[in-house]
Protein backbone atom coordinates (compact mmCIF):
# COMPACT_ATOMS: atom_id res chain seq x y z
CA UNK A 1 0.00 0.00 0.00
CA UNK A 2 1.33 3.29 -1.20
CA UNK A 3 1.13 6.26 1.54
CA UNK A 4 -0.37 9.84 0.25
CA UNK A 5 0.08 12.54 2.45
CA UNK A 6 -0.97 16.85 2.68
CA UNK A 7 1.80 18.51 5.58
CA UNK A 8 -0.29 21.78 7.16
CA UNK A 9 -0.78 23.94 10.14
CA UNK A 10 -3.45 23.40 10.49
CA UNK A 11 -4.54 20.39 8.98
CA UNK A 12 -7.51 18.60 10.54
CA UNK A 13 -10.13 20.76 8.54
CA UNK A 14 -8.99 19.76 5.16
CA UNK A 15 -10.96 18.12 3.13
CA UNK A 16 -7.73 16.47 0.84
CA UNK A 17 -7.92 13.15 2.56
CA UNK A 18 -11.86 12.36 1.58
CA UNK A 19 -11.08 13.54 -2.16
CA UNK A 20 -7.71 11.86 -2.76
CA UNK A 21 -9.11 8.76 -0.97
CA UNK A 22 -12.24 8.49 -3.19
CA UNK A 23 -10.29 9.11 -6.30
CA UNK A 24 -7.74 6.17 -5.43
CA UNK A 25 -10.49 4.35 -4.81
CA UNK A 26 -11.91 4.56 -7.95
CA UNK A 27 -8.75 4.17 -9.72
CA UNK A 28 -8.38 0.69 -8.16
CA UNK A 29 -4.96 1.67 -6.48
CA UNK A 30 -3.87 0.61 -3.36
CA UNK A 31 -3.04 3.66 -1.77
CA UNK A 32 -4.24 5.72 1.39
CA UNK A 33 -4.15 9.80 1.78
CA UNK A 34 -3.19 10.83 5.41
CA UNK A 35 -3.19 14.37 7.00
CA UNK A 36 -0.53 15.37 9.23
CA UNK A 37 -0.17 18.56 11.20
CA UNK A 38 3.36 19.68 10.24
CA UNK A 39 5.08 22.50 11.77
CA UNK A 40 6.88 25.09 9.12
CA UNK A 41 10.32 24.56 10.91
CA UNK A 42 9.89 20.97 10.74
CA UNK A 43 9.18 20.65 7.25
CA UNK A 44 12.36 19.91 5.48
CA UNK A 45 12.41 16.84 7.99
CA UNK A 46 9.13 15.72 7.06
CA UNK A 47 9.40 15.70 3.64
CA UNK A 48 12.71 13.81 3.61
CA UNK A 49 11.11 11.58 6.14
CA UNK A 50 8.37 10.95 3.94
CA UNK A 51 11.04 10.56 1.12
CA UNK A 52 12.49 8.23 2.96
CA UNK A 53 9.48 5.71 3.58
CA UNK A 54 8.67 5.39 0.11
CA UNK A 55 5.78 8.06 0.19
CA UNK A 56 3.99 8.12 -2.93
CA UNK A 57 3.91 11.86 -3.00
CA UNK A 58 2.60 14.96 -1.21
CA UNK A 59 0.55 17.93 -1.16
CA UNK A 60 1.53 20.77 1.11
CA UNK A 61 -1.19 23.58 2.47
CA UNK A 62 -0.93 27.06 4.70
CA UNK A 63 1.86 28.26 5.75
CA UNK A 64 4.07 25.45 3.92
CA UNK A 65 3.70 26.19 0.21
CA UNK A 66 6.55 28.35 -0.12
CA UNK A 67 8.91 26.96 2.71
CA UNK A 68 8.82 23.95 0.44
CA UNK A 69 10.68 25.59 -2.18
CA UNK A 70 13.55 25.19 0.19
CA UNK A 71 13.16 21.47 0.16
CA UNK A 72 11.98 20.37 -3.60
CA UNK A 73 12.98 21.44 -6.82
CA UNK A 74 10.36 23.04 -8.41
CA UNK A 75 9.31 23.58 -11.85
CA UNK A 76 9.40 26.18 -13.67
CA UNK A 77 5.70 27.14 -13.18
CA UNK A 78 6.21 26.42 -9.35
CA UNK A 79 9.57 28.50 -8.99
CA UNK A 80 7.56 31.44 -10.63
CA UNK A 81 4.63 31.43 -8.18
CA UNK A 82 7.19 30.88 -5.83
CA UNK A 83 5.03 28.49 -3.86
CA UNK A 84 4.74 24.42 -4.49
CA UNK A 85 1.50 22.64 -3.39
CA UNK A 86 2.43 19.11 -4.96
CA UNK A 87 5.34 17.10 -4.13
CA UNK A 88 6.90 14.08 -5.92
CA UNK A 89 9.45 11.56 -5.43
CA UNK A 90 11.63 10.56 -8.33
CA UNK A 91 14.73 8.34 -8.65
CA UNK A 92 17.67 8.88 -6.40
CA UNK A 93 15.78 10.78 -3.89
CA UNK A 94 14.97 13.51 -6.26
CA UNK A 95 12.07 15.64 -4.80
CA UNK A 96 10.25 17.88 -7.03
CA UNK A 97 7.63 20.72 -6.51
CA UNK A 98 4.45 22.21 -8.75
CA UNK A 99 1.47 23.78 -8.20
CA UNK A 100 -1.55 23.03 -9.52
CA UNK A 101 -3.44 25.94 -8.20
CA UNK A 102 -3.51 28.03 -11.12
CA UNK A 103 -4.00 25.11 -13.31
CA UNK A 104 -7.27 23.87 -10.94
CA UNK A 105 -8.53 27.31 -11.63
CA UNK A 106 -8.46 27.56 -15.05
CA UNK A 107 -9.93 24.08 -15.69
CA UNK A 108 -12.70 24.89 -13.58
CA UNK A 109 -13.89 27.68 -15.45
CA UNK A 110 -13.06 26.12 -18.77
CA UNK A 111 -15.28 22.97 -17.39
CA UNK A 112 -17.85 24.89 -17.20
CA UNK A 113 -18.33 26.34 -20.30
CA UNK A 114 -15.78 30.03 -19.37
CA UNK A 115 -13.57 31.20 -22.01
CA UNK A 116 -10.59 33.26 -20.67
CA UNK A 117 -8.61 33.95 -23.22
CA UNK A 118 -9.07 37.58 -24.31
CA UNK A 119 -11.37 38.42 -21.37
CA UNK A 120 -11.01 41.11 -19.01
CA UNK A 121 -10.76 39.15 -15.59
CA UNK A 122 -10.70 41.17 -12.41
CA UNK A 123 -8.96 39.10 -9.21
CA UNK A 124 -9.78 40.41 -5.71
CA UNK A 125 -6.76 39.11 -3.22
CA UNK A 126 -2.85 38.98 -3.82
CA UNK A 127 -2.01 35.91 -1.84
CA UNK A 128 -1.19 32.52 -2.19
CA UNK A 129 -4.25 31.64 -4.34
CA UNK A 130 -4.34 34.40 -6.45
CA UNK A 131 -0.80 34.82 -7.26
CA UNK A 132 -1.43 31.41 -9.10
CA UNK A 133 -4.83 32.49 -10.68
CA UNK A 134 -3.84 35.52 -12.01
CA UNK A 135 -0.72 33.87 -13.11
CA UNK A 136 -2.39 30.90 -15.16
CA UNK A 137 -5.18 33.22 -16.42
CA UNK A 138 -2.74 35.92 -17.98
CA UNK A 139 -0.43 32.78 -19.41
CA UNK A 140 -4.09 31.77 -20.78
CA UNK A 141 -4.04 35.09 -22.71
CA UNK A 142 -6.92 36.86 -20.03
CA UNK A 143 -6.64 40.62 -19.60
CA UNK A 144 -6.06 40.65 -15.64
CA UNK A 145 -6.35 43.64 -13.12
CA UNK A 146 -5.69 42.89 -9.21
CA UNK A 147 -7.31 44.20 -6.62
CA UNK A 148 -6.35 44.18 -2.96
CA UNK A 149 -6.94 45.18 0.29
CA UNK A 150 -2.86 46.16 0.46
CA UNK A 151 -2.65 47.78 -2.98
CA UNK A 152 1.14 47.51 -3.26
CA UNK A 153 0.79 43.51 -2.97
CA UNK A 154 -1.82 44.11 -6.55
CA UNK A 155 0.96 46.50 -7.84
CA UNK A 156 3.49 43.75 -7.19
CA UNK A 157 1.03 41.10 -8.94
CA UNK A 158 0.30 42.92 -11.37
CA UNK A 159 3.87 43.94 -12.46
CA UNK A 160 4.76 40.40 -12.18
CA UNK A 161 2.20 38.81 -14.33
CA UNK A 162 1.56 42.13 -16.99
CA UNK A 163 -1.37 43.17 -15.42
CA UNK A 164 -2.83 46.11 -13.17
CA UNK A 165 -3.05 46.07 -9.60
CA UNK A 166 -5.56 48.57 -7.69
CA UNK A 167 -6.87 48.54 -4.07
CA UNK A 168 -10.58 47.62 -2.79
CA UNK A 169 -11.92 51.60 -3.27
CA UNK A 170 -11.68 50.95 -6.94
CA UNK A 171 -13.88 47.74 -7.14
CA UNK A 172 -16.77 49.89 -7.27
CA UNK A 173 -15.39 51.13 -11.10
CA UNK A 174 -13.67 47.78 -11.85
CA UNK A 175 -16.26 44.69 -11.39
CA UNK A 176 -19.03 46.45 -13.87
CA UNK A 177 -16.31 46.21 -16.36
CA UNK A 178 -14.63 42.89 -15.68
CA UNK A 179 -16.44 40.01 -17.58
CA UNK A 180 -15.32 37.63 -15.27
CA UNK A 181 -14.43 38.27 -11.31
CA UNK A 182 -12.90 35.98 -9.25
CA UNK A 183 -12.87 36.18 -5.40
CA UNK A 184 -9.42 34.85 -4.51
CA UNK A 185 -9.87 36.11 -0.79
CA UNK A 186 -10.33 34.33 2.08
CA UNK A 187 -13.35 36.99 2.68
CA UNK A 188 -16.72 34.75 2.69
CA UNK A 189 -15.18 31.93 4.28
CA UNK A 190 -16.93 32.73 7.52
CA UNK A 191 -20.70 33.64 8.30
CA UNK A 192 -20.67 37.20 8.85
CA UNK A 193 -17.82 38.02 6.86
CA UNK A 194 -18.16 41.74 6.10
CA UNK A 195 -18.83 42.19 2.14
CA UNK A 196 -16.28 43.09 -0.54
CA UNK A 197 -18.52 44.92 -2.75
CA UNK A 198 -22.40 46.36 -3.11
CA UNK A 199 -24.16 43.21 -3.55
CA UNK A 200 -26.09 45.59 -6.54
CA UNK A 201 -22.83 45.49 -8.43
CA UNK A 202 -23.14 42.80 -10.14
CA UNK A 203 -24.80 42.10 -13.64
CA UNK A 204 -26.25 39.22 -16.44
CA UNK A 205 -23.42 38.19 -18.82
CA UNK A 206 -20.89 38.10 -16.16
CA UNK A 207 -18.92 35.36 -14.23
CA UNK A 208 -18.21 35.25 -10.39
CA UNK A 209 -15.85 32.62 -9.42
CA UNK A 210 -15.57 32.48 -5.71
CA UNK A 211 -12.78 30.07 -5.03
CA UNK A 212 -13.67 29.90 -1.40
CA UNK A 213 -15.11 26.42 -0.60
CA UNK A 214 -16.42 25.83 2.46
CA UNK A 215 -19.84 27.90 2.37
CA UNK A 216 -21.86 29.56 -0.33
CA UNK A 217 -20.76 33.02 0.26
CA UNK A 218 -22.68 36.03 0.29
CA UNK A 219 -20.67 37.21 -2.49
CA UNK A 220 -21.94 34.50 -4.99
CA UNK A 221 -25.26 34.49 -3.55
CA UNK A 222 -25.50 38.48 -4.64
CA UNK A 223 -24.06 37.70 -7.83
CA UNK A 224 -26.51 35.27 -8.03
CA UNK A 225 -29.56 37.47 -7.55
CA UNK A 226 -28.31 39.95 -10.12
CA UNK A 227 -28.33 37.65 -12.91
CA UNK A 228 -24.42 36.67 -12.91
CA UNK A 229 -23.04 33.01 -14.10
CA UNK A 230 -21.60 31.93 -10.13
CA UNK A 231 -19.11 28.94 -9.28
CA UNK A 232 -17.81 27.87 -6.30
CA UNK A 233 -14.55 26.74 -5.17
CA UNK A 234 -15.17 23.16 -4.82
CA UNK A 235 -13.94 22.37 -8.77
CA UNK A 236 -11.13 24.08 -8.41
CA UNK A 237 -10.34 22.22 -5.43
CA UNK A 238 -10.93 18.73 -6.99
CA UNK A 239 -9.09 19.83 -10.26
CA UNK A 240 -6.17 20.98 -8.14
CA UNK A 241 -6.23 17.36 -6.94
CA UNK A 242 -6.34 15.52 -10.13
CA UNK A 243 -3.50 17.13 -11.63
CA UNK A 244 -1.46 16.17 -7.89
CA UNK A 245 -2.82 12.62 -8.90
CA UNK A 246 -1.76 12.77 -12.58
CA UNK A 247 1.81 13.92 -11.16
CA UNK A 248 2.24 11.19 -9.20
CA UNK A 249 0.86 8.23 -10.82
CA UNK A 250 0.40 9.76 -14.82
CA UNK A 251 -2.91 8.42 -14.73
CA UNK A 252 -6.29 10.80 -15.36
CA UNK A 253 -8.04 11.45 -12.07
CA UNK A 254 -12.04 10.64 -11.73
CA UNK A 255 -13.00 14.04 -10.91
CA UNK A 256 -16.71 13.37 -10.73
CA UNK A 257 -15.92 10.91 -7.73
CA UNK A 258 -13.91 13.76 -6.29
CA UNK A 259 -16.70 15.95 -6.88
CA UNK A 260 -19.40 14.29 -5.02
CA UNK A 261 -16.92 13.22 -2.07
CA UNK A 262 -16.06 17.31 -1.27
CA UNK A 263 -19.66 17.64 -1.67
CA UNK A 264 -20.85 14.89 0.71
CA UNK A 265 -18.18 15.72 2.93
CA UNK A 266 -19.34 19.42 3.41
CA UNK A 267 -22.92 18.34 4.02
CA UNK A 268 -21.47 16.45 6.41
CA UNK A 269 -20.01 19.19 8.58
P1 LIG B 1 -3.47 34.13 1.74
O1 LIG B 1 -2.22 33.91 1.01
O2 LIG B 1 -3.45 34.26 3.22
O3 LIG B 1 -4.17 35.46 1.11
C1 LIG B 1 -5.33 36.01 1.69
C2 LIG B 1 -5.89 37.11 0.78
O4 LIG B 1 -7.14 37.53 1.32
C3 LIG B 1 -4.99 38.34 0.68
O5 LIG B 1 -5.16 38.92 -0.59
C4 LIG B 1 -5.59 39.24 1.77
O6 LIG B 1 -5.36 40.63 1.55
C5 LIG B 1 -7.07 38.95 1.59
N1 LIG B 1 -7.86 39.24 2.78
C6 LIG B 1 -7.85 38.57 3.96
N2 LIG B 1 -8.72 39.12 4.82
C7 LIG B 1 -9.30 40.18 4.17
C8 LIG B 1 -10.30 41.13 4.52
N3 LIG B 1 -10.87 41.13 5.73
N4 LIG B 1 -10.66 42.05 3.59
C9 LIG B 1 -10.09 42.05 2.36
N5 LIG B 1 -9.14 41.17 1.97
C10 LIG B 1 -8.75 40.24 2.86
O7 LIG B 1 -4.54 32.95 1.48
P2 LIG B 1 -4.69 32.03 0.15
O8 LIG B 1 -3.93 30.78 0.33
O9 LIG B 1 -4.45 32.88 -1.04
O10 LIG B 1 -6.25 31.63 0.25
C11 LIG B 1 -7.27 32.59 0.03
C12 LIG B 1 -8.63 31.87 -0.01
O11 LIG B 1 -8.66 30.97 -1.11
C13 LIG B 1 -8.95 31.01 1.22
O12 LIG B 1 -10.33 31.14 1.48
C14 LIG B 1 -8.68 29.59 0.75
O13 LIG B 1 -9.47 28.62 1.42
C15 LIG B 1 -9.09 29.69 -0.70
N6 LIG B 1 -8.42 28.70 -1.56
C16 LIG B 1 -9.21 27.89 -2.33
C17 LIG B 1 -8.63 26.96 -3.17
C18 LIG B 1 -9.50 26.05 -3.99
O14 LIG B 1 -8.98 25.05 -4.51
N7 LIG B 1 -10.77 26.34 -4.17
C19 LIG B 1 -7.22 26.86 -3.24
C20 LIG B 1 -6.44 27.71 -2.46
C21 LIG B 1 -7.06 28.64 -1.62
P3 LIG B 1 -3.99 41.35 2.12
O15 LIG B 1 -2.92 40.98 1.13
O16 LIG B 1 -4.32 42.78 2.12
O17 LIG B 1 -3.75 40.76 3.49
Amino acid sequence: MLVYAVFGDPVEHSLSPAMQNAAFSAMGLSARYLAFRVRRERLRDAILGAEAMGFGGLNLTIPLKEEALKVADPDENAAAMGAVNTVAFGDGGRIRGYNTDGWGALRALEEAGVRVGGRRVLVVGAGGAAKAIARQLALSGAEVSIANRDPRRALDLATAIGGRGYGLGDLEKLVPQAEIVVNATSVGMRKGDPRLVDGRIFREGQTVFDIVYNRETELLRDAANSGARVLDGVMMLVWQGALSIEIWTGRKAPVDVMEQAVREELRNR
